[in-house]
Formats: structure tokens, C-alpha cells, sequence
């Protein structure tokens, strides 16, 4: 640990925020890197005359906030943690780092089942980092779930997040293109769920920098229309939902009436596409049956 005054650190603090980036960013430098938390960043105006500890000297923490600024870096991979509702988890860039308009789809999946506790059978298909399928897992305790990623690196973070969220073991990881691994689970699933990658090509190669040149393309363009991979999920669904079964999706702004006319097409029912914090038709819901 290094010791500094907090006046010279809040000298510093300034001139690193007077370049660019935000303080939420800002803080997950401090608190991943520096070992310093937001709540005691919070009340260092508390102490003016006192001193605080850093695990890093100032210079190589801004070094790496000047890799963020100038570069775009996103701050997430910089420090190796991405922070998704209740959950710190392990990001790398072979992982997409998980959207805050993300976090909502399992407020969707409490509206759908409720405090039930009855033992459900679930799969997350394309699970990156685990976020969605670890918050699952951890709130529904009963439950059993499988996540799935096609790329077996992408599982040991995965893996690795859901260990260190939860003394659980509720949670099962499978490698495979979509369905593929869960052949041996044909029609025994009571929810799928999925945030597969569904940017259209064009919109693709307009993504900003610090998108598309440090996030995994993979894991966000889904074809020339960005549906290729909904479309995929969509139609091998009824092999393995239950009877009732639940499919949730998440899709980008503009695709949730065409994701609702693939539902439809594929005898899904009580369909509904549910918008996200910001108004926008982010995630379509429905049932086999
Ligand atoms: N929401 C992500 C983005 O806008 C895309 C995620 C995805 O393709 N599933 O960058």
C-alpha cells in the first residue's frame, strides 16, 4: 500500500477527470486498480488534511485512465471487472461487457414466475461473462440452469464469475452453437432465455470505437439484418421448451415487432415485447404454446 495526502490526491483526481471520461468510470479505476472504494473516495472531503493508501502510485493509475481516454479503452476491460446489478464480475475482451439495459430482463423473468419457488429447469444461450444466468441462478435459488457459449475460454470466465458470486451450485456450463449442447434436454426447459448478438451488419460497421474495436465482434453482429442468430433461436425453440415453456430475448431497438412476427410464426403465444428503462422495445417475450 502507498500512502499519499488526500490533498494531492484530489489535485490529481481533477486533472485526470479535466481530460475527459466520467466519474463512474473514474471510480471503477480507483476502486479495481487503486484499492480504493467509492465510499471512501466518497468522504475523503471528510478528512482534507489526512492520508489514503493506493495499491498502484498515481502514475500507472493514470496511465491506464489515459489508455481509456485516448484511446477508448473501455474502462471495464482496463480493469478486468464489469459491475451488473448486484454482481462484480470478471470481464476479458473475448467477452461482451454486460449493458446496464440488460439488467432488466430478469425483472422480466421474476414478472413471469413470481416468487414461485417450484424448481424450474432453465438455459441461457451465448452467457459471455454469466451475467444473466448467475443473476438467475443466485436469485432463484431452486432452480436449476445451464448456460451455453460457443467458445470454451468464455465459459472459464464465466465459470469462474458464477464461483465467486455464489457458493451455489445451480448453475451448469455447456460448450456449443446455441441449441447444439442441449440436445439431451429436448422439451424439458421451462425458460430460455438469450441475448444473442443482433446488430445488423451496417449498423456493425458504424459502431463506436470503443465498441467495435475492443469488444468481440461475435458477440454483437447478427448478420446482414442482425436476426440471423434470433431467427436461428427462434425456430429450434419448441424442440426443447416444455409444453408453456418461456422463450425471452433481448433484441436491438428496432427489431421487437419483426422478433414478434418470428414468435408468431413459430406457434409461440402470449407474445409481448417489453421496453427497457429508456422506453425502447428491447426484449421480446413469449410461449410455446
Ligand atoms: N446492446 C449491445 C450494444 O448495443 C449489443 C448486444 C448484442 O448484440 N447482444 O452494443
Amino acid at each position: 500500500m502507498l500512502s499519499i495526502s488526500v490533498k494531492e490526491f484530489l489535485f490529481w483526481k481533477k486533472k485526470q477527470l479535466s481530460k475527459g471520461g466520467n466519474q463512474q468510470s473514474f471510480a471503477v479505476l480507483l476502486d479495481c486498480i487503486g484499492g480504493l472504494s467509492t465510499y471512501d473516495l466518497n468522504i475523503l472531503n471528510l478528512n482534507p488534511e489526512g492520508n489514503l493508501y493506493l495499491k498502484k502510485n498515481l502514475d500507472f493509475l493514470e496511465s491506464v485512465w489515459d489508455d481509456h481516454i485516448l484511446e477508448s479503452h473501455p474502462i471495464q476491460y482496463l480493469c478486468g471487472i464489469a459491475f451488473w446489478r448486484n454482481l462484480k464480475l470478471k470481464v476479458t475482451n473475448k467477452v461482451l461487457i454486460p449493458r446496464p439495459e440488460t439488467e432488466l430482463i430478469i425483472d422480466i423473468v421474476f414478472k413471469i414466475f413470481g416468487k414461485r419457488s417450484k424448481k424450474l429447469f432453465f438455459a441461457e444461450l451465448g452467457t459471455g461473462s454469466g451475467a444473466i444466468s448467475i443473476a438467475l441462478a443466485l436469485q432463484f435459488p431452486l432452480w436449476d440452469g445451464i448456460a451455453t457459449d460457443i467458445d470454451q475460454d468464455v465459459l472459464a470466465i464465466a465459470t469462474e464469475n458464477f464461483i465467486n458470486s455464489s457458493g451455489q451450485s445451480n448453475l451448469r456450463f455447456y460448450c456449443g452453437h446455441w441449441w447444439n449442447p442441449l440436445e439431451s434436454f429436448k422439451g424439458k426447459l421451462d425458460l430460455a432465455i438469450s441475448n444473442p448478438p443482433y446488430i445488423p451488419k451496417e449498423t456493425y460497421d458504424k459502431l463506436p470505437k470503443e465498441v467495435k474495436k475492443f469488444e468481440p465482434k461475435r458477440a454483437l453482429l447478427g448478420g446482414e439484418d442482425g436476426l440471423e442468430h434470433i431467427r436461428e433461436i427462434i425456430q429450434k425453440a419448441p424442440l426443447f421448451l416444455k409444453d408453456k415453456g418461456w422463450l425471452v430475448l433481448e433484441n436491438h431497438f428496432d427489431q421487437g415487432e419483426k422478433v414478434k412476427q418470428l414468435l408468431l410464426k413459430n406457434k409461440f403465444t402470449s407474445i409481448e415485447i417489453v421496453n427497457d428503462l429508456s422506453g425502447i422495445g428491447r426484449f421480446t417475450i413469449g410461449r410455446y404454446k
